[in-house]
This record gives C-alpha cells, structure tokens and sequence, in this order.
C-alpha cells in the first residue's frame, strides 16, 4: 500500500528541532524584525509544516514572474498563486540581501528566523490581472495586494513556532500526521472536500459520490484568513463534527483543518487547493461550481476548466472531481443535478442564502431536504446570537 507523493517529490518541514530551535530563538534577539500580516502568518505555517510543499520559503523573483505568467515555479513544477512576503516599504528598505531576520506574527511574536536571498520590486500589475482576472480593487484578493509593500523579499525559513494561536489544535493535523493517520486506516486512495461554509444536505451528497469511489474521505475546512461575512470557523466546526458523528461512517471518513488564508482567486486558486490536498496525502479533489470563487468574477465552472490547461497525471497526479451543481428533488426524491435528473427548477428544494439567512434569523429550519434538522439547529443558535 502506498500513499501518493507529496508535490514536487519530497514532503517539507522547515520546523526546527530541539537545541537548533533554541538556538534560532536566542539568534532572533539580535536580528531585525519583522511583523508579518495575518496572511503572510497562515502562509509561514503552510509552508512549515509542509502543506505548501516544495516550497521552502518565500518565493524569489523568477519564480514570483513565472507562477503569474504560466502557474509554475522557475523549475517547471505547478504552482498558481505567488506566495510572498512583502512587508510595508519602510521595512524592506533596512534589509539587505545576505542578511537574517526574525519574523514575527502580527502581534509581535517570534515565529521565525529568513535568511534573505533576494529582494525584488513587487509587479503588482503583473500579479493582479494574471492570479485574479480582474484589476478591481473590491475583489478581496486584489485588495490584499494593492495594499502590500512594493518590494518582495525571498530566502528559506527556519521555523521556531508556526503558529502561536493554533485554533482547533485537536483538528489541525499537518500532512505529515494525515499521511501517517491515512496509512494505518489502510487507505491508498483519499477524497477531500475543501469548504468556508457549512455542510448542508447537496454537499453532503457529493462527499458520499466520491467516497464510493475511494478508501477514505477528508472533510477539510478551511479555518485561516476568511472574508469577514463567511460563517465563523467555529460554528462551521460544530456543524461539521455534528453532521460526521451522525450522519457518516466515522471508519472511513476524517475531519481536520486546514490554516490557509483565502486568496478567492477562484480557478486559480482551485489549483491550489488541489496541490495542498496532494501534499495531506489526498488522491481525489472535489472542486465543484464556483469553486474559491467570490462576487460574479469567474464563471460557473471556470475552476473545473482551469485543469484542463494541465497534463493531469504529471504535472498534479490528482483525479479532480468535478460535479454540477446537486439539489434535493421532490419528484426523484433524491439529491441530484442536471446530469441525473430530468425535472424543472420547481420540483427542487434549493432555498436561496438570503432566504435560508432569514428562516435561522427567525428561530426556523430550513426544509430538511435542504439542510439536517441538527446542523440547522447550531446554525439558528448563530444567527441569533449573531442579531
Ligand atoms: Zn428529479
């Protein structure tokens, strides 16, 4: 039995051990500093703990071009999204090249010593149209980077703490521990769902296709950076837990998060998704429609096309799952979707958000063919309390 390889061929950990962590510490109290964002943190504990693997630091100036012009690393190997640190210009401008720096999270504690390998003007107008599609700066991602420093710096980092607030310790298994949980459960083959929302009955049924399909299944929230009008992490989680321990087989199915702060680039960061499930040891990837997305920026299923620019088995040895659209049907009396299902849009129980947001409001479930009554009742809970 054998678990696929990790992105790039060897899985990272740039976690210092023992004495050398000690030592890093100690060496930080004469270093400069810098404070990372809260997006700059999640991406320090990604690339850490392995999950940005073949990452092993901050990305330099070819690789910065070459992932924006064509999804790829300098040395060829599939990467979509630039991950970099660029701090605020009155910051890069006392760091040189050749120098070691301490880096902080955004309240001021030591995660990490850099050793810096290059610093780089930041093409902004290259990473903007490119990554998100749009130059419009109410696109969330687009924000981010208009208001980051116009300078990058690169270099490996020697991580002491990768993070200082891990939410859901009991939930956050780094690749290495899912890869080692997915061997002894004798699982060769793994599907994982990536969501920011809550469970409800259409992706319920999507998880279940694909684990027909497969040894395990991982539900994988996404628990970093969100937009500030998603569900809150831990609502999601309770909903989460609540639906697995009744309504799965708990023998083939795992719950654990993922620290990953979202881009909303959509197709893009699809890929990205995909490459960090890779890294968890994952085989089969859900991506369904509107995928990563936001507002009306990408198209329905843009993030299922995007695969297709790929030679598959290559350059990402994923099986990419790629589902329509599913509801509840009163006449199949089933979930289905166009592909299934002859009836019209009036035999299906597809409650719009606002409408679902005004029945919780209102203390009500939503039709059960749409949501579990226990999933809906933590969710009333939340949007009360949240009035
Ligand atoms: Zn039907």
């Amino acid at each position: 039995m054998s678990l696929i390889p990790p992105h790039g061929g060897t899985l990272v950990d740039r976690i210092l051990k023992g004495d050398a962590a000690a030592k890093a510490s100690q060496e930080a109290k004469n270093l400069k500093n810098i404070t990372l964002s809260p997006r700059e943190a999640f991406d320090l504990e990604m690339i850490a703990i392995g999950a940005f693997s073949p990452l092993v630091g901050f990305l330099g100036e070819q690789d910065f071009a070459r992932v924006c012009r064509e999804m790829r690393l300098a040395n060829g190997v599939v990467w979509p999204i630039p991950v970099i640190l660029s701090p605020a210009d009155e910051v890069t401008a006392k760091i040189n090249v050749g120098e070691r720096v301490a880096l902080n999270d955004p309240k001021g504690r030591l995660l990490a010593v850099m050793s810096v390998t290059e610093k780089y003007r930041h093409d902004k107008d290259l990473e903007i149209p490119n990554v998100y599609k749009t130059t419009d700066d109410a696109h969330p991602g687009v924000k981010i980077v208009r208001g980051q420093g116009n300078f990058n710096l690169a270099g490996p980092i020697d991580v002491i703490t990768p993070t200082h607030e891990p939410e859901f310790p009991e939930y956050r298994l780094p690749p290495a521990k899912t890869r080692e949980a997915f061997a002894a459960k004798g699982w060769s083959t793994v599907a994982a769902f990536q969501t920011r929302n809550p469970i409800h009955r259409s992706h319920e049924y999507l998880t279940k296709v694909a684990l027909e399909m497969t040894d395990g299944l991982l539900i994988h929230p996404l628990v970093g950076e969100t937009k500030s009008d998603d569900i809150p992490a831990e609502t999601r989680m309770a909903c989460y837990q609540t639906l697995v321990d009744l309504y799965y087989n708990k023998d083939k199915t795992m719950l654990t998060v993922m620290p990953l702060a979202m881009r909303y680039a959509g197709p893009r960061e699809a890929v990205l998704h995909t490459i960090i499930r890779k890294n968890y040891g994952v085989t089969h990837f859900i991506v369904g429609r509107d995928h990563a997305g936001v507002g009306n920026y990408y198209g329905t299923y843009d993030a299922q096309k995007i695969f297709d620019q790929f030679d598959l088995p290559k350059d990402l040895g994923v099986t990419i799952l790629k589902f329509e659209h599913t509801a509840w049907c009163n006449k199949c009396e089933a979930v289905v979707s166009t592909k299934t299902c002859p009836h019209g849009p009036a035999d299906k129980v597809a409650p719009s958000g606002t409408k679902v947001r005004e029945m919780l409001k209102a203390g009500q479930r939503p039709p059960q063919e749409f949501s579990r009554p226990e999933v809906a009742d933590i969710l009333i809970k939340w949007a009360q309390l949240a009035e």
